[in-house]
């Protein structure tokens, strides 16, 4: 999916919309992903569509390096492009019933202290981001983070790996949770795909 190039299109869901029941319902899921996903990648296209040297880029190319980007194009594709990258990955990442195991929990518990402490940091952060935006786990410099970004940005840009996320976006979770957005990220955290996160992180290590 990162290395798509123009013409941007969105990929279906990867499992069945109520999938996630009862944790992230279906009718966010519909809306979230045909309705707020497609119209990131209708304006990355439109964005892009008149910037033909940008044509020969992937997405992960145009949003890991936003400087090359041409300005008249280069908020399009930091927020567009953002949002269709941070979505086309967040989606593979839930999954209902598997367990954090193997080297990502090995590594976790290194890095901070145990798989609940971790939790319950990303938890904090994600809860506590002012406005929207993602809470990550990213890996930076051969080491793990919990960081967040504002609206749509990636930690491509910075140059760091991400490994997992969740989309604290109020059109995340609205319908179910209104304004209960720790409910949410507690919900979240019981649909995390782990056997996912644990090969994004042996292939960045
Ligand atoms: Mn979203």
């Amino acid at each position: 999916m990162f290395d798509q190039k123009y013409p941007f299109k969105l990929a279906p869901l990867p499992y069945a919309y109520n999938a996630l029941e009862p944790f992230i319902d279906e009718v966010t899921m519909h809306l979230h992903h045909d309705k707020h996903h497609q119209t990131y990648v209708d304006k990355l296209n439109a964005a892009v569509a008149n910037q033909p040297a940008l044509h020969q880029k992937t997405l992960s190319e145009l949003v890991a390096n936003l400087p090359a980007v041409p300005e008249a194009a280069r908020a399009a594709v930091r927020n567009h492009g953002g949002g269709h990258l941070n979505h086309s990955f967040f989606w593979p990442l839930l999954k209902k019933d598997t367990s954090c195991a193997g080297e990502i929990a090995a590594a976790l518990s290194q890095h901070f202290g145990s798989v609940e402490k971790f939790k319950a940091g990303f938890t904090e952060v994600a809860t506590t981001l002012f406005g929207s935006g993602w809470a990550w786990l990213v890996m930076e410099s051969g080491k793990l983070k919990i960081i967040t970004t504002a609206n749509q940005d990636s930690p491509l840009s910075a140059g760091q790996i991400p490994l997992l996320t969740v989309d604290v976006w109020e059109h995340a979770y609205y319908l179910k949770y209104q304004n209960r957005r720790p409910e949410y990220v507690e919900a979240y955290l019981k649909v995390i795909n782990w056997q996912k996160v644990n090969e994004l992180y042996l292939a960045a290590k």
